[in-house]
This record gives C-alpha cells, structure tokens and sequence, in this order.
C-alpha cells in the first residue's frame, strides 16, 4: 500500500510513519530527512538547500521531486511507500502520480493529520527543548521565526492538496491530537479502508 501522510510541521507525520514502518514493513520517503542527510553530507545540492530550509521556505519542486524518483526507482517497496512531507505542491504532487505510474504503483490513500496551530507550536518548541535536553542540536528550523514561515508555507502552498485528494476521493481524515498510540491506532482504521 502506499500512502501519503499530510499535515503541518509538528502534527506527528514523522512519528507515525515510524510506526508504520515497524508494524508494517513499509517504506519511509521523507523528502526532509533525505535534505538534512545531503546537508550533513555536505554535498552541492545540500549546500544550496540549507538556507531555505532554515528560514522554513520550501526548496524547489525539481529538487524534491529528483530526489523521490531516485527513491522510487531504486528502494524495494516492500510493505509500500509512506511520503512524509512531500508532495507540498500541486506540482509535485502531479508529479508523484506520474512517477508512481512510470513504476507501476499507484497511490492508494492520503491520510490528513489534524491538529490545530497553537498545538503545533507548543510541540515544535518543545521537540526543540527536548532535543537540547537530550544534548542533542535542535533542528535549525525549530524556531519560533521559521515556523511561522513553515506554517505559512504549508497554508499557501501545501493546504490546497487536502482539497485536490478530496476531490478525488483519497483523502482520509484523522484527528491529530491524541496519543501516538491513539492517532496510530485511528490511522489503522483508516488504511483498513483501503486495504
Ligand atoms: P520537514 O522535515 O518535512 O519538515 O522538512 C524540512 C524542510 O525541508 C522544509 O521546511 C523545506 O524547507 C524542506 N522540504 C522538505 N520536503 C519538502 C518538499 N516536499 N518540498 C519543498 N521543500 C521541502
């Protein structure tokens, strides 16, 4: 099965798809670790992506989208693909459904985080406090200024996709304000749908 997890910064995507990933054997695609790993790296692309991820911009479709076809082409499906903060566009959103065609996939739903905004800054301010108390660098977009700028990103771009997959009848809605274990257990239902 594959599946698209959408929802704003903090709303638990990367979270949940850890779970699947154990319960499940699937895959997880995020575009955003797959941007920090070719920063560490110190490669070309990551050197010119680090600024726009640290003021919480998005960075190009073309980059996202290259780096998921890389994906696509060579990981093993095995249990299916989760995408974790991609697409964030229209475009690149189109652009999934052509690559998944061009491997002979398809997508099966897309599940709607809900949380509502004071939460997620409560969340994000506290995964940075948690990150620093576990002598771990916060992120470097875990920040009050960049996660207005992400929030912003993500209603002006990345919003218009709820309505898009609800059009054509993918998108499931779960509310993401409970336990993980909770939200976890509301994504089953949710996939049990489809599967
Ligand atoms: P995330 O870990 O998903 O919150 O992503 C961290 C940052 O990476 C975002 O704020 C963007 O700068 C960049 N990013 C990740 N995924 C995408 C995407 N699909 N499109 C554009 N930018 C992205």
């Amino acid at each position: 099965m594959n599946i698209i997890l959408i929802g704003p910064p903090g709303a638990g995507k990367g979270t949940q798809a850890e779970t699947l990933v154990k319960g499940r054997n699937m895959v997880q695609l995020s575009t955003g670790d797959m941007l920090r790993a070719a920063r560490t790296s110190g490669t070309e692309m990551g050197n010119m992506v680090a600024g726009v991820m640290d003021r919480g911009e998005l960075v190009t479709d073309e980059i996202v989208i290259g780096l998921i076809e890389e994906q696509l082409t060579t990981a093993d499906a095995a249990g299916g693909f989760i995408f974790d903060g991609f697409p964030r566009t229209l475009a690149q959103a189109d652009a999934l459904s052509d690559l998944l065609e061009k491997v002979g996939q398809k997508l099966d739903t897309v599940i709607q985080l809900e949380v509502n905004d004071e939460i997620l800054v409560d969340r994000i301010v506290g995964r940075a406090a948690e990150a620093v108390a576990a002598g771990k660098e916060a992120r470097a977009d875990d920040n009050a200024e960049s996660l207005k700028i992400r929030l912003m990103a993500y209603y002006k771009d990345t919003s218009p996709l709820i309505g898009y997959y609800y059009a054509k009848g993918q998108l499931q809605q779960v509310d993401g304000l409970g336990t993980i274990d909770g939200v976890g257990a509301d994504i089953a239902d949710a996939l049990g749908k489809v599967g």
